[in-house]
């Protein structure tokens, strides 16, 4: 990742508190069952060192090659953090992705399935469902679902939960349960589901991870 303009900056002591302070109010409001994933993508080190520092430990990001400049050294630092990887995954990607996260939540297609089959790894998987039939986000279509999960059960690709972006026109609330459906049907405990704008809703349809950025982080700088 480049690093340009405000981003080379040292956040304020004031960012630094609010980064403490909103991590403090999810961790009051969040039921025990719900992991709060810090979405540092976009963040410079001495944010997401500001979040460690207040006891964060679940973070995530959605490109393996800026993750790959940002946490060897941090996962170094705190080998207790846990790394989640929440964007697309290239197959080319796949050796540099298994070595570094602990969690991939976006299995989408059958020629990642092999790919990631041919390594040995104790990375947990999660399957990406595109609920919305959006082409411009990637995941499997629900039909597709029974199919691809069957395919990681064949190939001993260890799939723990599901995943989703829910369409930006209509009602998140809606996805969210029909994505908790889908899952309780195929038995899948987790659900990764809800971002800063729709994380209650979320919760309420029984997700186990949140993906948060913009609300702990305040603004992005891009990458
Ligand atoms: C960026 C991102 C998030 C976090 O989004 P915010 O709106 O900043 O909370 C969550 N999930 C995925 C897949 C993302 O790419």
């Amino acid at each position: 990742m480049r690093l340009e303009g405000r981003q080379q900056c040292r956040p304020s002591s004031f960012e630094m508190n609010n980064i403490a302070a909103a991590l403090q109010t999810f961790r009051r409001q969040l039921p025990a069952s719900v992991t709060l994933i810090a979405v540092s993508k976009g963040q410079g080190i001495e944010a997401i060192q500001a979040a460690l520092d207040a006891g964060q430990r679940h973070f995530g990001e959605n490109r393996v090659q800026e993750a790959l400049q940002k946490w060897p050294l941090l996962k170094a630092r705190y080998p207790d953090s846990t790394l989640h990887l929440i964007g697309p995954l290239q197959t080319n990607k796949v050796k540099d992705a298994l070595g570094l996260f602990d969690v991939i939540h976006t299995i989408d297609r059958p020629k990642l399935v092999e790919a990631l089959a041919r390594e040995k790894s104790g990375v947990k998987f999660l399957v990406q469902v595109n609920q919305g039939g959006e082409p411009q986000k990637s995941g499997i279509a629900p039909a597709g679902l029974p199919a691809l999960l069957a395919l990681c059960k064949k190939s001993n690709l260890p799939v723990s939960g599901l995943m989703t972006i829910p369409p930006q026109t209509g009602d998140a609330k809606i996805y969210f349960q029909k994505l908790a459906a889908l899952a309780k049907r195929h038995n899948l405990p987790g659900l990764s589901m809800g971002m800063s704008g729709d994380w209650q809703e979320a919760v309420a349809a029984g997700a186990t991870y949140i993906r948060v950025g913009g609300a702990i982080f305040g603004a992005r700088l891009k990458p």
